[in-house]
């Protein structure tokens, strides 16, 4: 992994890498603040408010998706993940699964490929259609050698069958905040956390939903949920619960699709 990498994921996060770097501390329930969070590290504006885009930002993630233009021809994502061992890691604000850093699954985007770095879940969902919030949301993310990135959205919904996948997270993830579980022995492939049709999606320009905020992040929401049992909803919110961000104002942007 270079360092671009390093340090984003650092900045979302994670836990460091290769970089030190120490952000300020934040939390969900403080997120109309987060912008006015002081790095006390630091003194001089605007190094001091390290968050700040979150507040400032025009392009903000997530957004109600129900605004939807007209169908018109975008290139789909497709998918290329492959199987890999396992860090489970309690990131202190999400149950997430870290990839390996030698690992080759991603999607591609027309020409361009965009590696899968972690996938994480909210709960409830922070991408909205309209009156509709779903009760979890999957993100995974994807950042490339140069820094830009890409996030495919799964909605999660509840029904009758339970995802063995979600399962195999929420058992091995470690309850304590910032810790992983490198030792399972577990192998996953994400794809199998995809909804069984995932040709259809949501489009637009966004932002990470978490501190630092930065924006310059295509996302993907499709439009099929992934359907998990309203108990792996409750295992979920027992890790982490209301540990989404709210829909942010759209500021003119167009949100599109293939549908
Ligand atoms: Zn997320």
């Amino acid at each position: 992994m270079n360092k671009t990498c390093a340090i984003v994921i650092t900045m979302m996060g994670l836990a460091p890498i290769s970089v030190a770097f120490s952000a300020p501390h934040w939390t969900h329930e403080e997120q109309a603040e987060w912008g006015a969070i002081e790095d006390t590290s630091q003194s001089a504006v605007p190094l001091m408010y390290p968050y700040a885009e979150c507040t400032i930002g025009a392009h903000q993630s997530p957004v109600d998706l129900s605004n939807q233009s007209k169908a018109k021809t975008v290139n789909a994502p497709r998918f290329n993940y492959v199987r890999d061992a396992t860090d489970f890691f309690n990131s202190g604000h999400a149950a997430q699964v870290n990839t390996s850093s030698d690992y080759k699954g991603g999607i591609s985007i027309g020409a361009d490929f965009y590696p899968l770095i972690q996938y994480h879940f909210h709960a409830p969902a922070e991408h909205v259609i309209g009156k509709t919030t779903y009760p979890g949301e999957l993100h995974f993310v994807h950042i490339r050698e140069d820094g830009r990135i890409a996030v495919v959205g799964v909605l999660l919904e509840e029904g009758d069958k339970p995802s063995r996948t979600v399962d195999l997270i929420l058992r091995n993830t470690p309850t304590t905040q910032e810790t992983h579980n490198t030792t399972s022995g577990i192998t996953l492939n994400p794809a199998s956390l995809l909804p069984k049709e995932w040709k259809n999606f949501y489009t637009y320009a966004g932002s990470l939903t978490t501190p630092p905020c930065s924006e310059g992040v295509s996302w993907y929401v499709l439009e099929k949920p992934l359907i998990v049992t309203p108990k792996q909803i409750h295992k979920l919110k027992s890790l982490y619960e209301n540990n989404n961000r709210l829909p942010q104002n759209l500021n003119g942007r167009v949100v599109t699709g293939n549908h």
